[in-house]
């Protein structure tokens, strides 16, 4: 900005400038910190800054953050874990809400210029702006995550969102927690105008300088604000968040919604006494809880920060369950992925699971298209020469990976970092099979991998530190979370996760029922029960990783009864088409069109039912699922 003249640097955190058209530019850029978070001394700044301009008003304001990283992270959350009593946290709540109401009456129009993250707190500043210009890019997501912390948007999102957007899409956004991108936020109604970066500064100008009309919710969704209406959309979101979590396990939602029906979104105004009070919000231990694993969340992602070059191309051999997943979820987060197993057939599942998760995840026909070229079936391994990093995925065993990583190492680039998937093998044998033992490292993905956010980052005997953060990196680019953990048999999350499922097991074996351990542990807040789990992940793994974990103990007997007597898949399918086929009355063409196979196939299946099972065609069969491995 040539023609600007410097009007007064105001603080450490934010610099004011004017420009020769009387437009004032406010920077954040928060001095000592990589992300911008109002902290009390931003916000204390930010409103000298407006007393300043209060003082001579400028013909309007653009607020906009100098870091590289976003917008605004949102609030300082090391003063929610300072908060002591309720005054501590009304004292919190009561500055960001008077700062943002003096913002939103200004009579000059004020702009937020978002691009990166603008969240929580910093969306919050965003919407007491009279206008919003949103920058086309990715890593812009705007959102109201409170909710993910146990507590409530108080500076003014309850109350500003709904009445910019309507109530249900806003209920949606504070409810979940969701963020939205820079497309959608426009489509919303949350976003004046969407823009690629190198036009935002003079769209922002233009903005200010015409001065369009505040924009609110258009007339059908406003009448979803009006006093009457209000506590029937409530009770609507009300069921929804009734199905996700109780009141006494997750009271924010709850608390929101009685906000926003009782007070209009002042949290300020709600008594005490009430269960939607910020003094009862903060005292619960949910949000104590929340507040400390999102604590971890961000410790987790600096183990990925200092990295060199950003990953690729990754190669992925195996591409059952878990290998085709890890290659789709690659290939969604921009990385060229190369899929190998042993035959195109075998690839099949994997790409159509693929097409499935971009179709939902991107929305968008031409990145949808785009993703699915990043994803190359490649049973030759052609691509392994070229990878950054490889990733073995075949079934848990011990001599095929060996045999893998031998064939792996003499094709692999000397740099590209050589990673295996294994739950239970110990890294230390497989690493053997290397000339250089010191290059194998474990990335153990959970199932199923686009929702499991960890990733353990196995480090064996031999493995070379210099490693460890490279492979912390790929995680994080891959948005997911890197925990570095020792190679120990079920690392960390299985040895955390057995003993819960092996006592839950051995109280079936003294006589306790099944659903009632399962309706004590959803009480309890579990999302599921520890039985209903175990028959997820499956008896016989289960079984396997006690056996893994501690080899001289007894398995529960219950589980070691059930998991010996299981039918093995194609079993399954000869109990299933003789059954289909006497739910028909026998008539074999209905059956057959029911099960989706001819009748050549299904007479097979029941003739080797009749005989009692063996050996029959399991080539015939209608196309088993693939054997799970020991271990998940
Ligand atoms: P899977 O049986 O579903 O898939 C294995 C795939 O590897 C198959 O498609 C098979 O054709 C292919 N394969 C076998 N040998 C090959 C070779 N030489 N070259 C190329 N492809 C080959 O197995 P999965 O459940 O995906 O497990 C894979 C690995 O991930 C195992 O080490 C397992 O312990 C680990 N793991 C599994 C889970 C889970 O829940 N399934 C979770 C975490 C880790």
């Amino acid at each position: 900005m040539n023609d600007v003249t410097k009007a007064a640097a105001a603080t450490t955190d934010w610099a004011l400038d004017r420009d020769a058209d009387g437009i004032a530019w406010l920077v954040f850029d928060k001095a000592g910190a990589s992300t911008n978070t109002l902290s009390a001394g931003a916000l204390e700044a930010l409103r000298g800054i407006l007393g300043e301009l209060a003082a001579s008003p400028p013909k309007g304001l653009v607020i906009r953050s100098g870091k590289d990283s976003g917008f605004i992270a949102g609030a300082d959350i090391e003063e929610f874990e300072r908060v002591k009593t309720v005054e501590d946290a009304l004292a919190i709540v009561r500055r960001g809400w008077d700062v943002f109401n003096e913002l939103a009456a200004a009579p000059y129009p004020a702009l937020a210029l978002v691009r990166g993250f603008c969240l929580g707190g910093g969306l919050e500043l965003a919407l007491a702006c009279r206008y919003r210009v949103v920058v086309d890019e990715p890593s812009t997501r705007l959102g109201l995550p409170e909710v993910m912390l146990g507590i409530v948007p108080a500076w003014g999102g309850m109350r500003r969102l709904p009445k910019l957007i309507g109530a249900p899409a806003a209920l949606d956004l504070l409810l979940t927690g969701r963020t939205v991108d820079a497309r959608r936020a426009k489509r919303l109604g949350l976003a004046d105008e969407n823009v690629p970066a190198r036009i935002m500064m003079n769209t922002a100008r233009g903005v200010i300088l015409a001065s369009p009309p505040r924009r609110q919710a258009p007339f059908p969704l406003s009448l979803t604000l009006n006093r009457l209406v209000r506590p029937l959309i409530a009770a609507q979101a009300r069921k929804q968040v009734e199905r996700r979590a109780r009141r006494e396990h997750y009271p924010a939602p709850y608390a929101t919604l009685d906000i926003w029906v009782k007070h209009d979104g002042d949290a300020l105004a709600v008594p005490a006494s009430d269960p939607a009070s910020i003094a009862r919000l903060i005292q619960t231990p949910t949000a104590m809880n929340l507040i400390r694993v999102f604590r971890l969340q961000e410790r987790l992602k600096s183990f990925g920060r200092e990295s060199a070059s950003p990953a690729k191309h990754v190669h992925v051999v195996g591409a059952g369950t878990m290998g085709g997943d890890i290659g789709a979820w690659c290939a969604l987060r921009g990385l060229t992925v190369t899929l190998q197993d042993q035959n195109a057939k075998a690839l099949k599942p994997a790409m159509q699971r693929a097409a499935k998760l971009f179709a939902e995840r991107l929305k968008d026909p031409r990145r949808v298209r785009d993703a699915l070229d990043r994803l190359v079936p490649d049973v030759a391994g052609d691509g392994v020469a070229r990878a950054d990093v490889v990733i073995e995925a075949i079934f848990e065993n011990l001599e095929a990976k060996r045999s893998v990583f031998r064939t792996l190492e003499a094709k692999a680039r000397p740099d590209a970092l050589l990673a295996t998937n294994t739950s239970s093998i110990p890294l230390e044998q497989i690493a053997t099979a290397l000339s250089d033992p010191t290059r194998l490292i474990g990335l153990h993905f959970f199932n199923p991998v686009a929702r499991m956010m960890l990733v353990e980052i196995v480090v064996g005997a031999a493995t070379r530190a210099e490693l460890v953060p490279r492979a912390a990196a790929l995680v994080r680019q891959i948005d997911k979370l890197p925990l570095p953990v020792k190679s120990a048999p079920g690392f960390l999350v299985n040895r955390i996760l057995a003993p819960y499922l092996n006592e839950a097991m051995r109280c079936v074996d003294e006589g306790v029922p099944p659903e009632t351990i399962d309706r004590a542990a959803v009480a309890f807040g579990m999302p599921m029960g520890p039985i209903e789990l175990a028959d997820t992940v499956g008896l016989d793994i289960c079984q396997e990783v006690g056996r893994m974990l501690d080899p001289d103990a007894t398995p529960p007997k219950k589980l070691a009864g059930l998991a010996a007597d299981m039918p093995t898949l194609a079993e399954l399918n000869r109990r299933y088409a003789q059954h289909v086929l006497t739910m028909v009355g026998g008539n074999k063409s209905e059956a057959a069109r029911l099960l989706e196979v001819d009748r050549k196939t299904l007479s097979k299946l029941v003739e080797a039912q009749e005989r009692g099972g063996e050996s029959e065609a399991e080539s015939t069969a209608v196309e088993t699922t693939p054997s799970r491995p020991a271990g998940s």
